[in-house]
């Protein structure tokens, strides 16, 4: 019986020209990204130049990380304590927290079985708020042109998180690239790694120039080289709060080379999706996210559903799968685990039952595929998958929990 020996929590080494970039900064001392000499660029402001011009978009800010730019973005948009900001029942809590975080209120809208926002839910719940924080959680893309065509009829701004979709398209355009701002995360596990840090993109001067006052640019918002011109600042200068999370030169150099190698690093994930993909195809009982001909999608990890099992036997799968290495992570479990709570955990947001989402969260596997997989591996792994959902699927259990099927 093979079992898989890797790490699902190993990401690549940083490369050999980020960690040289780093060195420079760290010899120079200057470190702050407005501690700069005469005639000098800031790392952190190259770096917001080079990712609007790889996302084609007028303005960019670098900032200390995913979940601050959410909530900077939120800010700049004017959402006030009290608001109700629509969101993805199904994604990461620093999406519903940078929402709390300025004392509004998130709305919860509903997970498709190809787990993306239920647009007939947005629809639905449309008039109580005029903000969607729209999350494309885990990289799957919701058909973006239906979503704006919606939002823009209903007079709602749509904020994107991008955490998983740097790199990703819809139809062409760039995810981040709908919506009034798009915002990124460089933590770790995302598709650049600087520890920590984020990114915030937008056409709009007036966003964008709040959301640099926002960060702490104090007065020195003329050394950005990816935000908008003086004029759009004037107006904004003295009334909008400095909500100090900038990033530093230190986390920019190292982010640089990597943007450089990001489309390269992107195809690599999709490889190891597809052959993670092809090795479960056609597994009985076991349910394949269909991925939409318009989506370029960047899988840095991967989902399946095991739709309408009972908890026990997917706790049983979940157990086989561990004994031989795979690491699978169930958003289905009634008390958050890891990083796998959902909009029923988030307790300080009060929300209705979803029955058609609920259904869809209770069969949520997930797991990462880090880079530091081959290709052998991710085949290794769908092997092992595969053999343990059928074993359970059969009832063919040593464990007492009994068969897979809900009825
Ligand atoms: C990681 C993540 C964030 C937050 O990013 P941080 O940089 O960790 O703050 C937001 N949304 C999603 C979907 C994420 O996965």
């Amino acid at each position: 019986m093979e079992v898989f020996k890797g790490s699902f929590t190993q990401q690549e080494p940083i490369p050999e020209a980020a960690i040289a970039a780093a060195l420079r900064v760290m010899q120079s001392g200057r470190l702050h990204r407005y501690n700069t000499v005469p005639g000098e660029v800031a790392e952190a402001a190259l770096l917001e130049e080079e990712f609007a011009a790889a996302t084609g978009a007028r303005y960019c800010l670098a900032v200390a990380s995913g979940g601050y730019a959410l909530a900077c973005a939120l800010r700049a948009v004017g959402v006030q304590p009290g608001d109700r900001v629509l969101t993805n029942a199904f994604t990461l809590a620093p999406v519903p927290g940078a929402i709390a975080s300025l004392g509004a209120v998130p709305v919860f809208v509903g997970v498709t079985e190809g787990l993306v926002i239920d647009l007939d839910d947005l629809a639905a719940k449309a008039d109580q708020a005029r903000v969607l924080m729209l999350s494309h959680m885990r990289g799957h893309i919701c058909d973006m042109a239906a979503l704006m065509r919606l939002c823009d009829a209903r007079g709602v701004t749509v904020i994107e998180d991008c955490a998983h979709t740097m790199g990703a398209s819809w139809a062409g355009r760039q995810s981040g690239r709908w919506g009034a701002m798009g915002c990124y995360s460089t933590q770790t596990y995302k598709h650049m790694n600087s520890g920590e840090g984020g990114l915030l993109i937008s056409d709009d001067p007036g966003l964008m120039a709040r959301a640099v006052l926002l960060s702490g640019s104090y007065m020195l918002y003329d050394r950005h080289r990816a935000a908008p011109p003086p004029e759009a600042f004037a107006a904004l200068r003295l009334v909008t709060p400095n909500v100090s999370g900038r990033m530093d030169n230190l986390r920019a150099a190292i982010l640089r080379p990597q943007l450089q190698d990001l489309a390269r690093q992107c195809a690599r994930w999709n490889e190891r999706y597809h052959v993670v993909e092809a090795g479960l195809d056609q597994t009985p009982g076991l349910t394949l996210i269909a991925r939409p001909e318009a989506e370029g999608f960047v899988a840095s990890s991967f989902q399946f559903l095991l739709l309408d099992w009972q908890p026990a036997a997917i706790r049983a799968v979940l157990s086989r799968c561990a004994a031989r290495g795979v690491e699978l992570k169930w958003f289905g479990a009634p008390d958050p685990v890891g990083f796998t709570s959902r909009y029923d955990s988030w307790t300080y947001a009060p929300s209705a039952p979803m029955p058609a989402s609920d259904r869809v969260l209770n069969g949520i596997l997930d797991m990462r595929l880090p880079l530091t997989f081959s290709l052998e591996d991710c085949a290794q792994i769908a092997r092992i998958i595969r053999a343990e959902v059928s074993a359970v699927y059969q009832g063919d259990l040593s464990a007492p929990e009994g068969g897979a099927r809900g009825d």
